[in-house]
């Protein structure tokens, strides 16, 4: 499996860096991003390293799509959101800061501003508790 020692996020893959797990399966890993745009802001990630979607494999991109697809509900029965959106973006120019394929799951509240341009690190306590909410509800058996 392609692993690059200088990523971060591939350190989280492989335990070597610290993150507030949301759900892992063979393929995929979700986390709370460090500076969560809104409460609940997930990453999901393929656990081998693409750069960005012209790198990933189809099948690589397809267990990410439905990592999201489980975590999606799970994250509307934990926090009750007014929307989700989902971006990834690729290539410094469009944004991308790590750079290492995620995607983002970014829940919307209706009475919340967006945050996107004043963000600031969550503390690793309320990571965690974020991150197990969303775990206790995801539907898998
Ligand atoms: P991009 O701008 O590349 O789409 O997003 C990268 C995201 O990764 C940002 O939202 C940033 O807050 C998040 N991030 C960067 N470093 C870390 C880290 O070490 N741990 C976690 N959990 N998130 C990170
Ligand atoms: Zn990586």
């Amino acid at each position: 499996m392609k692993s690059l020692d200088d990523c971060i996020f591939c350190k989280i893959v492989a335990g070597k860096a610290p993150s507030a797990k949301v759900y892992e399966d063979q393929h995929t890993l979700a986390f709370m991003d460090l500076m969560p745009v809104s409460r609940g802001h997930t990453l999901v990630i393929p656990k081998e390293h693409s750069e960005n979607l012209y790198e990933i494999d189809n099948p690589t991109l397809a267990a990410v799509a439905a990592t999201s697809h489980l975590l999606a509900p799970a994250i509307r029965r934990a926090f009750e959101p007014d929307g989700l959106r989902i971006f990834q973006l690729n290539g410094a120019a469009a944004g991308q800061t790590v750079f290492h394929y995620h995607m983002h799951l970014l829940p919307k509240f209706a009475n919340e501003e967006d945050r996107f341009l004043k963000r600031v690190a969550s503390s690793d306590d309320e990571l965690q508790k974020v991150a197990d909410a969303i775990s206790a509800a995801l539907d898998i058996s």
